[in-house]
C-alpha cells in the first residue's frame, strides 16, 4: 500500500533519507524506466528527495496526461548530461514524461481514421447510438446497456494523437507510453455494481452499510484505474489493441522519440505490429566475413546508411557524452513509419523472444527493463528471472519500479532489482550501475 507520508521527515532533511544501506552507490544515477506515480499525486512531492536519479512517468488514459505533464514540466531533465551528476536541490531535474494510451483503456478510444467508421454526430441521439455501437464492436462478449452506459464517451483517435504530439513536443523531453497489448485483461464492473465476491449488489445506503457493500473509490487516487474493482467478462478486441498501439507507434516513428510497451500474453503478435511497420526498412545486414574483406573503420555494416548521423527528437545536440565511443556526426531526424527505440517494459517473454528482436537486420533498438513488482511476483517469473536476464543484451538492459506511488518505497524496489540484474550478470555494483544509466541514456536520447 501507497503511503507517500513516510517520506515526509526525510524531505525535510535529505542526509537523514538513508534508509538503504551505504554501500548501494546512489550516486552513479539510478533510472526508474518506468513508473507510474501520477496515479497517487500526494506521493510527487516526494520524488524531490528520492534517491533515484530519474522517473520515467507513463500516462496510460485521459485522467492521468495532464498529471504526467504538470509534474514534468516542474522537474524535467533536459538533457542526457544531467543523468551522471547528483539532482539540483531547489528545482530537482528527475522526471521524463511519457504520453501514451494504454490497451486496457483502448476501447475508450474510436478510430476515426478509417472512412467506414462514422463519427457521432451533433445530435445527442446520434452520439449516443454511435457510443453502443462502438463499444459493441470493440468489446467482447458484447456488453449490455446499462455496462455500456456506465462507460466514457469514445474519444476520436486522431485527437487523442493529435494531443499527443502537441504534449510531446512542448515536454522538449518525452516518450511515448505507456501503449501496448494485453490478452489477459478484462474491463472492471462498474463502482458499485459488483461486491467483491462478483455477484450483482445494489448501490444503495443499506449495501454501503453492509460489510459487502461494493467497494467505494479512494479519493486519493487519481480516477480511471481498477482501483481493486472485480473484473467483468469483457476484453477489448485485440483489432482494436492494434488500431490504438499502431497509431502510437506511428506518432512516436514521425517525432523520433522512444516508446515504453507493455505486453502481456501477446508477445507474438507484439512483434508481429511492430515487424508490420518495419517492412520494408530493414538494415543490411552484411556477413562478419565480408566485412573483414573490407578496410577497418570504413563504413559501419550494421546499419544502414539513413540511419547515420541521426539522433532522437529531444536530445539538445550539444552533449555528448565521453564515455560513450560511437559519436556521431548529429543529424536532423528523419520520420519513419516506426519508432527508432522500443524498450519492452517488465520483459515477460522467453530469451528466444528477446532474441527476436535482436536480430540486426531490425531497425528499431530494443530494451528490455525489468522490475520487482511483475517480474519477481510469481514463482513462475521468479524462475524465469535469471535466464532472461542472462539472455538480455549488456546494452540493452534497464530497470524499473512499475509503482504507482512515489517515494521510499520506488527507491527499494528500485535498488532490490538493481542488485539482483548486476548479481546475476556478475557486474560489481557500480559498474553494472554505470552501464544501466547508460542504456537508460541511449534509450532516452538515441
Ligand atoms: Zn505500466
Amino acid at each position: 500500500m501507497c503511503n507517500p507520508n513516510d517520506d515526509q521527515s526525510a524531505s525535510a532533511a535529505p542526509e537523514q533519507n538513508d534508509v538503504h544501506p551505504d554501500d548501494f552507490p546512489w550516486h552513479i544515477g539510478v533510472c526508474d524506466a518506468h513508473c507510474h506515480p501520477t496515479d497517487t499525486m500526494s506521493s510527487i512531492a516526494s520524488i524531490g528527495s528520492m534517491r533515484a536519479r530519474a522517473l520515467t512517468i507513463m500516462a496510460t488514459r485521459s485522467q492521468d496526461q495532464d498529471l504526467v505533464a504538470s509534474s514534468a514540466a516542474k522537474n524535467p531533465i533536459r538533457d542526457r548530461s544531467v543523468l551522471g551528476s547528483p539532482a539540483k536541490q531547489d528545482t530537482p531535474d528527475k522526471i521524463v514524461p511519457a504520453f501514451g494510451w494504454h490497451p486496457w483503456f483502448s476501447h475508450q478510444l474510436y478510430d476515426d481514421t478509417e472512412a467506414s467508421t462514422p463519427g457521432p454526430s451533433s445530435s445527442p441521439e446520434t452520439a449516443e447510438q454511435h457510443k453502443t455501437e462502438h463499444y459493441r464492436a470493440v468489446l467482447s462478449p458484447q456488453p449490455d446497456d446499462a455496462f455500456i452506459a456506465s462507460l466514457p464517451d469514445p474519444i476520436p483517435l486522431s485527437t487523442f494523437i493529435a494531443d499527443t504530439r502537441q504534449r510531446v513536443l512542448d515536454a522538449g523531453t518525452a516518450l511515448v507510453g505507456e501503449v501496448g497489448l494485453d490478452k489477459a485483461f478484462r474491463l472492471p464492473w462498474p463502482w458499485g455494481k459488483r461486491d467483491a465476491a462478483g455477484t450483482a449488489a445494489e448501490h444503495t445506503a443499506e449495501a454501503d452499510a453492509d460489510a459487502n457493500a461494493p467497494p467505494s473509490r479512494d479519493e486519493t487516487l487519481t480516477p480511471g484505474g481498477r482501483e481493486g474493482r472485480t473484473l467483468s467478462p469483457h476484453h477489448v478486441k485485440m483489432a482494436q489493441q492494434m488500431r490504438v498501439l499502431r497509431a502510437q507507434l506511428r506518432l512516436a516513428g514521425e517525432l523520433g522519440v522512444a516508446v515504453s510497451i507493455h505486453g502481456v500474453q501477446a508477445h507474438g503478435v507484439l512483434f508481429d505490429a511492430l515487424a508490420a511497420l518495419w517492412k520494408g526498412h530493414e538494415r543490411e545486414v552484411v556477413s562478419r566475413k565480408k566485412q573483414k574483406m573490407v578496410a577497418t573503420g570504413a563504413e559501419d555494416f550494421s546499419s544502414s546508411s539513413e540511419d547515420e548521423g541521426e539522433e532522437g527528437w529531444g536530445d539538445d545536440g550539444g552533449n555528448d557524452v565521453p564515455s560513450r565511443p560511437k559519436v556521431k556526426e548529429k543529424k536532423a531526424y528523419k520520420p519513419k513509419p516506426f519508432p527508432p527505440r522500443v524498450c519492452l517494459h517488465s520483459f515477460s517473454g522467453s530469451p528466444q523472444m528477446m532474441q527476436q528482436y535482436l536480430n540486426p537486420a531490425i531497425p528499431v533498438e530494443t530494451f528490455f527493463s525489468f522490475s520487482t513488482a511483475i517480474n519477481l511476483s510469481t514463482a513462475g517469473g521468479e524462475s524465469r528471472f535469471a535466464d532472461v536476464v542472462r539472455a538480455c543484451p549488456d546494452d540493452r538492459l534497464l530497470v524499473e519500479s512499475d509503482l504507482h506511488c512515489a517515494g521510499q518505497e520506488m527507491d527499494r524496489v528500485l535498488e532490490d532489482i538493481s542488485r539482483r540484474v548486476c548479481a546475476i550478470k556478475g557486474w560489481p555494483l557500480e559498474e553494472g550501475l554505470a552501464r544501466i544509466r547508460r542504456n537508460y541514456e541511449e534509450f532516452i536520447f538515441g
